[in-house]
């Protein structure tokens, strides 16, 4: 999946998602805007509700702010053709998604590839069999995916991303049903991904561990981001995530 093109970065102007109208409308996002530096890995925190997993969609193309902008290098993504958009989405970014969205029927090779293959590529002789093996899945490429764990079809979904090398990748609470070690191990992956690859990283977490392995953290309360903490260490990201909750 190597292009000669450089890579791209993504970034939020005054983002509003709105769900419904009127008296019942929910307001997701109220006004978010974040800079992702090519290269650089952000964990993205806050309580349940406050619009986490709505930024990511939107920074990802698959949902349309109300307002706003998300651009993608020099793009902006709403003005994209949509064959374009559904390009650039398959070809530069990644996504984990909080409920791993596998293919039930199909096999953990197969479901590793299918991004590939909607994109009309054939992934080389022995990369899937080695993403596999780097997320701990090694001789389990044709088990199904209702034949292993929560923990096991995280790490699939999770090889599915990064087999594509995207330039972007977004990661709705990749670690939340792992382990710890496989947890480590998988943000190892994403780190790595940041350092050798230059690939930007954007990962939602609750926990301060994980958010430890980000550059930036970004903290966002009711659809607003409320506080930015550079070079976290796990021990700053609990003492804020706790002053904030007070
Ligand atoms: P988080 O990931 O931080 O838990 P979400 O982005 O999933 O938060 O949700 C933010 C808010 O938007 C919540 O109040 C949620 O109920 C609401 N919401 C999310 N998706 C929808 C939807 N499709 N329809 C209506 N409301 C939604
Ligand atoms: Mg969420």
């Amino acid at each position: 999946m190597e292009t000669n093109e450089p890579r791209i970065s993504a970034a939020a102007r005054d983002l509003h998602r709105s769900y419904g109208r009127g008296g019942g409308a929910v307001h997701a996002l109220r006004g978010v805007s974040l800079t992702l530096r090519q290269g650089s890995f952000t964990a993205v925190m806050g309580p349940s509700g406050s619009g986490k997993t709505t930024l990511l969609h939107c920074l990802a193309g698959m949902d349309r702010p109300s307002s706003g902008t998300v651009h993608w290098g020099e793009a902006e993504v709403s003005r994209l053709p949509e064959r374009r958009l559904a390009e650039l989405r398959r070809e530069r970014i990644g996504f984990v998604f909080q409920a791993f969205n596998l293919m039930p029927a199909m096999t953990v090779a197969q479901n590793v590839e299918l991004p590939g293959r909607l994109a009309g590529r054939r992934a080389e002789p022995g990369a899937v069999r080695a993403v596999l093996a780097r997320v701990g899945l090694q001789g389990r490429e044709r088990h199904r995916p209702g034949q292993l764990s929560g923990g096991q079809q995280q790490r699939v979904a999770i090889a599915r991303a990064l087999l594509t090398r995207p330039d972007v990748l977004f990661a709705d609470e990749p670690t939340g049903a792992l382990d710890r070690a496989t947890g480590h191990e998988v943000l190892g992956l994403l780190r790595e991904g940041v350092d050798r690859d230059g690939r930007t990283c954007v990962m939602v977490t609750h926990d301060p561990v994980a958010a430890g392995y980000a550059d930036r953290v970004v903290v966002l309360a009711d659809g607003l981001v409320v506080d930015e903490l550079e070079r976290p260490t796990a021990q700053l990201v609990a003492d804020r995530l706790s002053r904030l909750g007070g």
